[in-house]
């Protein structure tokens, strides 16, 4: 089996660039050991804000923005992009101080981010206790997808543009030769390719140590609740310095979203459900700022793992031995980030990527040498901050 480029991984990355390859002519197999979107990919909450302090991050969200309405429109409305804006307010005077900097920071870029002190807060989200709070920040542009139709969608656009998605199909380790990559051995199968995209999710790290190439990354849990309740119509909220976030579902649930929690976890034997302690916890946390969930419930809930970087950044592009490429370390923002995937797949088809990718280039860390580092991962809405010594 001989293909122009293998995708290890059938989450969002490896999708969306499996589907750019084969509309440039490429010959690509994705390789997945579970099923499409079997991991965080299904499982996110899919906020994708339109607003970021950093020009590159900005103009991936903006494509990844324009590739979901283009994905709208050859569905016929299967994968909304929903609107709900997104509030992120502070309890603290250097919270509130850090959201004001940020009005400045975004207008920079033209993005029309608003600041909002408590009484600003208090009339237009009448359904808040704001009487703790310091400020606010809102844009109006902000928004969701469903991930796991995001997904499926993806993979129905790669199989229809001719790449193969091969399910069930673990990747044991990438084949070098000579220096350069020449496939991926999987189920005893040699699969040749010249080019191979590691788009494995928290898993990369371990796949590629097998071939002794290190990335720096480290894993961490994210989970979701979904809490039951009539919420009085609440939008996308998140809390600066507690750092949980709510995601509307519908008129009477929401998402609750938590904060990184099991840093340096072993992917392979995480729990997949929120514990109950910690559950009850964080509603009564949401109850005291949304009084109208006092009598809401948790109904149910899920976790997944994902890998952060040392300055938080993603890591696309080449790395290691030629022919190697990652679309990886998104930490809690692949969604909002899936379109880094596209310039990954740019790359590999020997085009220009669509966006300056330097501050996320796999290559920062060439020579990585699997020292620990300090984990540095927000909640994803943060905005990054680049570090110069890393590890
Ligand atoms: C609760 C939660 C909420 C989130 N909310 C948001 C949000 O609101 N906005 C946002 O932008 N992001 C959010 N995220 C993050 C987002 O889901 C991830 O960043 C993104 O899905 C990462 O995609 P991925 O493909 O890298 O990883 P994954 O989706 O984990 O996919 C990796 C795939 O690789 C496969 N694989 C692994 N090893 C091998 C192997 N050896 N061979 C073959 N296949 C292999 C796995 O089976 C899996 O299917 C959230 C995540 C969680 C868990």
């Amino acid at each position: 089996m001989r293909y122009d480029a293998v995708v290890i991984g059938a989450g969002l990355p490896g999708l969306l660039a499996a589907w750019k390859l084969a509309e440039g002519r490429f010959r690509v197999a994705v390789l997945e050991r579970g099923t499409i979107a079997s991991e965080s990919s299904a499982l996110a909450a899919g906020h994708i804000p339109q607003e970021s302090t950093s020009p590159a991050n900005l103009a991936v969200l903006l494509r990844t923005r324009a590739i979901i309405d283009e994905l709208d429109r050859v569905t016929g409305g299967m994968v909304r992009f929903h609107v709900v804006g997104g509030l992120q307010i502070a309890t603290s005077q250097d919270g509130g101080s850090a959201l004001r900097a940020r009005v400045d920071l975004a207008a920079r870029l033209g993005v029309a981010g608003e600041y909002l002190d408590p009484d600003l807060i208090a009339s237009r989200w009448p359904n808040l206790r704001t009487d703790d709070l310091a400020g606010g920040y809102y844009t109006a542009t902000d928004g969701f997808v469903f991930s796991q139709t995001l997904s499926v969608t993806l993979a129905g656009m790669a199989r229809n543009a001719g790449a193969e998605i091969w399910e069930g199909c673990a990747v044991d380790r990438l084949t070098v030769d000579r220096g350069r990559v020449s496939g991926v051995v999987t189920a005893g199968h040699h699969v040749l390719a010249p080019r191979v995209l590691v788009a494995a999710g928290a898993w990369s790290a371990t796949l590629l140590a097998r071939s002794s190439i290190f990335l720096p990354t480290k894993s961490f849990v994210l989970q979701a609740l979904i809490v039951v309740g009539d919420h009085g119509g609440l939008r996308f909220m998140s809390e600066f310095e507690a750092g949980h976030y709510v995601m509307p579902r519908s008129p009477a649930t929401l998402l609750l979203g938590l904060p990184p929690s099991d840093i340096g976890v072993d992917v392979d034997r995480f729990s997949r459900h929120p514990d109950p302690t910690t559950a009850t916890r964080w509603l009564e946390l949401l109850q005291r700022r949304v009084p109208a969930l006092r009598e809401a419930r948790v109904a149910g809930g899920w976790a997944g793992v994902l890998a952060s970087t040392p300055d938080a950044w993603p890591l696309v592009g080449r790395f290691g031995p030629e022919g190697l490429f990652v679309a990886t370390g998104f930490g809690g923002g692949g969604v909002q980030r899936l379109a880094t995937a596209e310039a990954v797949a740019q790359l590999m088809l020997d085009q220009e990527p669509f966006y300056d990718i330097r501050a996320q280039e796999a290559l920062r860390f060439e020579g990585y040498d699997d020292t620990p580092f300090e984990f540095r991962e927000g909640p994803f809405y943060y905005t990054e901050t680049a570090a110069t010594q890393l590890w």
